[in-house]
């Protein structure tokens, strides 16, 4: 498993609801919280890391150490946003790229935990600018979606380039056509699930 990078076509898949939280499912979310400390992120939603479903992993301190401040939340859902904030943000699929980004204040989740357990979270600040971050991903939408203007045109250089590389990448055969890449995620779209035997 490895992060994928602008513009792969992944980040911008609108991610499908998980029916089932199975041991496919407990599994990606351990080794997506591996990536995100590795990788020092605050956070890291499936479709960073090429898996169709709404899943994101989260820690607000990227402290591994830290386990009361880690998360992993499935089907997750904005129910309030209230304020605004405004501040600079990064994404791993985007390195080195940081621009002011606004968001709302103080953000409502209601989302499933790892034990089916529906759980609503009131954050505010960081954290709420984190959720906000990751669950848009989830949702295909991407940080340079929600940048003014001026960060936009400042961001204008670095996209260039990612999607230059990204084209090498394809051209040297290091990364599948994005049409394969699409055809691999709607396969395993449908294919989650039906492995199990039924529960009775
Ligand atoms: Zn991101």
């Amino acid at each position: 498993m490895k992060i994928v990078k602008y513009p792969h076509p992944a980040l911008r898949h609108k991610s499908r609801a998980l029916s089932l939280i199975d041991k496919e499912v407990r599994l990606q979310a351990g080794r997506m919280l591996e990536l995100m400390y590795e990788a020092h992120g605050l956070g890291l939603a499936a479709n960073q890391v090429d898996w169709p479903f709404q899943l994101l992993v989260m820690n607000d301190l990227a402290d591994p150490e830290q386990k009361e401040h880690e998360r992993v939340l499935i089907n997750p859902v904005i129910l309030d946003r209230k304020g605004k904030q405004e501040g600079e943000e990064g994404c791993l699929s985007f390195p080195d790229l940081f621009q002011k980004v606004r968001r709302a204040k103080t953000v409502i989740v209601q989302a499933y935990n790892l034990e089916g357990h529906a759980i609503e979270i009131t954050a505010s600040d960081l954290s709420a600018r984190l959720l906000q971050h990751e669950i848009d991903h989830l949702q295909g939408v991407l940080f340079i979606d929600n940048m003014g203007p001026i960060a936009r045109m400042a961001s204008r250089g670095s996209l260039r380039a990612f999607e230059r590389d990204y084209q090498k990448a394809q051209e040297r055969g290091d990364l599948p056509s994005d049409e394969e890449i699409l055809r691999s995620l709607k396969e395993r779209e449908e294919r989650h699930g039906k492995d199990e035997p039924p529960v009775m």
